[in-house]
């Protein structure tokens, strides 16, 4: 087994070597540009940009005309929500959105609220899912647009698609859904739950960084954006720019790949999962699981770990890569958002790691993990005075702290 550990692949995924072969020819010979019509080197580009296109359809059951390329999701989600307010702000200028979304999506939402439009954010249940009829009852004859993730990044919950979709057509609004997480991970297809935009990245599957898809439906509705990029026209006008050829076909077999080892890959993933907390669970009181378990990514496992900080659990635990619950809002220490917005404490909320497993983790590092994990929990627990006052019984939601001075 090869050191670090690598387990963080909501933040990011290596590259599968067949979607990098698959790219390469891009970057050599194969160099031309997908918009040059009058010779044989962009002909050669364009048929491999369409390749991928079907390939990205291909997999959320979309058509290839529907699929705009961008230089990722974070693109995605900017076109759709600022695409859609602008082309539609006629029409109403209320957006309904969730507070565990990804950043891309909350501070999209931001920027709106600061520009005139009305922004409702639902709460989760402590499962980490909405509740559907605070979803319908925040609908009003103003609103445009829904926009709520498919799976979550820090806890992998999935949030009720389908029927957030039906909502949604039924009450003539239309539905982004962020599904970065989630495409290639578990079956997602847009007609059955009336999607009608949907962000997709590619180094969350197995592909390279900077690209990405947008969906973007054309039939019942049909749905205009305004562009947020302007220039030559690309991409049926909505994201002018020359394309990322080499990347393009990297998403294209990154997908591909998906589609025909996703329901294999989920059940070897499931039971790593499953494993490693199984391990983490028997060697550890005191381990909390964030959100249900019930509606969750294969790949994912949240916990926390009482009494016992994030961060110095992060750097106790040096040779194996995971996020923690503080780690993704960078700079600052503010414990996740997401958690909190779950109903976690800031104690909990503070001691949380997110566990992402991939297509290239073993049961090998599995089990080291659990190990690691295990023994840097119990010592740091040694160190901490509340953690031996919970085991003598002190209650300490209730206990009468001595302040200074007293
Ligand atoms: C990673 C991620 C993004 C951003 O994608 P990029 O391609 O890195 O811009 C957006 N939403 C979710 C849920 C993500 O996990």
């Amino acid at each position: 087994m090869k050191l670090a550990v690598y387990m963080d692949n909501h933040a990011t995924t290596q590259v599968d070597p067949r979607v990098l072969d698959a790219m390469l020819p891009y970057f050599r010979e194969e160099f031309g540009n997908a918009a040059s019509r009058n010779h044989v080197f962009g002909w050669k580009a364009e048929e491999a940009v369409e390749k991928s296109r079907k390939q990205v359809a291909a997999l959320i059951g979309a058509q290839p005309k529907e699929i705009i390329f961008t230089s990722g999701a974070t693109e995605s989600d900017n076109l759709a929500i600022k695409g859609v307010a602008e082309m539609y702000s006629e029409r109403g200028k209320h957006i309904i959105t969730c507070l565990t979304e990804h950043k891309a999506v909350l501070d999209c939402c931001k920027k709106l609220e600061k520009q005139g439009y009305r922004v409702t954010w639902l709460p989760v249940e402590p499962s980490g899912r909405i509740d559907l009829e605070r979803l319908q009852a925040a609908i009003t004859g103003e609103t445009i647009l829904i926009t709520l993730m498919y799976a979550n990044n820090e806890t992998g919950v999935l949030h009720p698609v389908s029927e957030i979709g039906r909502i949604a057509h039924e009450r003539g609004v239309l539905f982004h859904c962020d599904a970065v997480q989630a495409v290639g991970r578990v079956p997602v297809n847009v007609i059955d739950e009336n999607i009608d935009l949907l962000s997709i990245s590619a180094h969350k599957i197995y592909g390279p960084k900077g690209v990405g898809a947008l969906y973007v439906r054309r039939r019942n509705p049909r749905v205009q954006l305004t562009a947020q990029m302007d220039g030559g026209g690309h991409e049926r006008g909505m994201r002018s720019g020359t394309l990322n050829v080499p990347g393009i076909v990297g998403l294209g077999e990154a997908c591909g790949i998906c589609q025909r080892e996703m329901a294999e890959e989920t059940i070897r993933l499931k039971g790593l999962r499953d494993r490693l907390k199984a391990r983490l669970e028997a060697s550890l009181d005191e381990v909390y699981v964030n959100g249900t378990m019930e509606h969750r990514l294969p790949n994912n496992l949240s916990m926390s770990f009482a009494y016992v900080e994030g961060e110095s659990l992060l750097m106790g635990i040096n040779d194996v890569a995971v996020s923690s619950g503080s780690a993704c809002t960078s700079a600052t220490l503010e414990p996740s958002y997401v958690l909190k917005a779950m109903g976690a404490g800031d104690d909990l909320a503070h001691s949380s790691i997110r566990f992402g497993l991939g297509r290239f983790t073993t049961e090998e590092e599995v089990d080291y993990v659990a190990g690691r994990v295990t023994e840097v929990v119990r010592k740091l627990r040694e160190l901490s005075p509340l953690y031996e006052m919970a085991r003598e019984g002190v209650n300490l939601k209730n206990y009468q702290w001595t302040a200074e001075g007293q």
